[in-house]
This record gives C-alpha cells, sequence and structure tokens, in this order.
C-alpha cells in the first residue's frame, strides 16, 4: 500500500465514468463523541456538493450511522446515502429504498429497546442508539467492570428474548450492535454494483474499519480502487492507504482538479 495522497491519482483513468463509495466517520470526519452528534461541517458538504455536480462522477456515503443522520450531517440534493450499511437508502432522485421488511424490523427493535431500559437499569448510563431497524450500544468511556455487567445482560437479553436468524449480533469492547443480516456494506456495494451492471464505471472505495474492509474486496474483485485509512500501516486488502479524514479530503480536492484539468 502507499500513503502518499498525490502520487496515486495517476493510476486512475480522468475521463471515464467513477462511482465512489465513502464511509463517514473515521474517513470523512472525525470520529465523533457519540453518534446522536450531528454536526454539519461546511467544508465537507462543499466538498461533497462540487463531486457531485459531475455527471460522471457518482459519489455514494455509506454509512453504520441511520439515515435521518447522514441527511442532518450531509443536506446535499441529489446526494446518493446509505445509512445502517445500506439497509435504508435516499437515492439520487430523492426517492428512499429500504432493504428487508424495514417495518417489522423497526416495531422489534422498539420492543427491544424498551425492554433494554427496562431491566438493564445501567442503560441510563450508556446510549442506546436506536437506528430503525437495528439498534446499537456505545459502551465508550463506561468503567471496564460496569461496562461488562452491562453487556453481559444486553447480550443475554438478545440472545434469549429477541434471537432471530434474520438477524446479527456484533459485539467488541465497547459496542453493541443488533441488526438484520442486510445491514452490511459488502452486500450493499454488490447490490449497488450488480443494480447498475450497464454503466461502466470505475469504482474506488474509501473507508477506515473491518467492516470496509469486506466491502473492499468485492471493489477489488471488479478491478476497482480501494484506499484504507490508518493512521499507521496495517494488514489490509486494501490498494493504497490515507492516515486520517484530512488526507482523505485533500486526495478528493486533487482529485477533483485533475478531472478539472483533464476536461478543460
Ligand atoms: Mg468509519
Amino acid at each position: 500500500m502507499m500513503s502518499n495522497p498525490l502520487t496515486f491519482l495517476r493510476d486512475f483513468d480522468m475521463e471515464s465514468p467513477i462511482r465512489m463509495f465513502l464511509d463517514y466517520d473515521g474517513t470523512l470526519a472525525d470520529f465523533a463523541l457519540t453518534p446522536d452528534v450531528v454536526t454539519p461541517d461546511p467544508d465537507l458538504i462543499l466538498l461533497l456538493s462540487e463531486i457531485n455536480s459531475y455527471s460522471n462522477i457518482h459519489p455514494i456515503i455509506l454509512s453504520g450511522r441511520k439515515l435521518a443522520h447522514l441527511k442532518g450531517l450531509l443536506p446535499i440534493n441529489g446526494l446518493h446515502i446509505c445509512g445502517t450499511y445500506g439497509i435504508e437508502m435516499l437515492l439520487p432522485n430523492g426517492e428512499m429504498s429500504c432493504q428487508g421488511n424495514f417495518q417489522k424490523n423497526h416495531i422489534k427493535m422498539l420492543e427491544l429497546e424498551g425492554i433494554l431500559r427496562e431491566q438493564v437499569p445501567e442503560c441510563e448510563k450508556i446510549y442506546i442508539e436506536n437506528k430503525g431497524a437495528a439498534i446499537a450500544i456505545h459502551l465508550k468511556d463506561i468503567a471496564e467492570d460496569t461496562s461488562s455487567i452491562i453487556t453481559q445482560k444486553i447480550v443475554g437479553i438478545i440472545c434469549k428474548q429477541f434471537k432471530d436468524p434474520a438477524y446479527i449480533l456484533n459485539r467488541n469492547q465497547n459496542f453493541i450492535e443488533y441488526a438484520p443480516l442486510e445491514a452490511n456494506k459488502a452486500l450493499t456495494v454488490s447490490k449497488i454494483l450488480k443494480d447498475n451492471r450497464q454503466e461502466a464505471s470505475m469504482n474506488i472505495y474509501i473507508g477506515d474499519d473491518e467492516k470496509d474492509e469486506e466491502a473492499m474486496k468485492i471493489i477489488n474483485a471488479v478491478n476497482g480502487i480501494s484506499i484504507r485509512v490508518s493512521d499507521l500501516p496495517i494488514i489490509s486488502s486494501a490498494t493504497y492507504r490515507l492516515k486520517n479524514p484530512f488526507e482523505v479530503r485533500t486526495w478528493l480536492y486533487c482529485f477533483l482538479q485533475a478531472r478539472k484539468n483533464n476536461v478543460h
């Protein structure tokens, strides 16, 4: 992998249509304190608006955040936004598209949230993010022993009372998420590529975590370009590396500049 955001622009064919999958947190923007912090960044809005104004560049925001938050962060007409790993999508024509039975899953998650708040009193101390068809529990900044007690209780409730083969439980030290199987960036990328097969686009994917890695494999398989955002060298299937959101934005600016120079 290379880390210089300028040199690898040479690899791009500047004239062909480009589809650009972009993760949000840790990729386009630094991480927020908690995911409910929705502070739009005017510089980023300007940059993405410009990218989206090109008829032959199709940016797609693909994030684990819920769609409503992404729309608040990026109020850009005609921007293709995929929330909760792609189970809810705002299409460029303004239409909404949902994967799976969103309404049924939404009712299920409301019920789960109610039970968690009722049966796990420690929930007052943590942030429960109801994303509609999925639920995420954020345990950052909680003492380790408290965190493991809460995790045990929550996982117990999900496994005993809400077990569903159509759902997957993801967890790490600070985070528990219960989401439909369709809430998966790799599946979303595959679906978008399949649904738009007639467009002879070059595909780029930029992301910063393991969920992005899975999607990058799909991009690599269609000879696309994948870029992993990581401060330090890391084992990755990505073609290139950029260190942080600042470098990603710089690279995107340079990309647009190179495209302009080529067109005019
Ligand atoms: Mg990210």
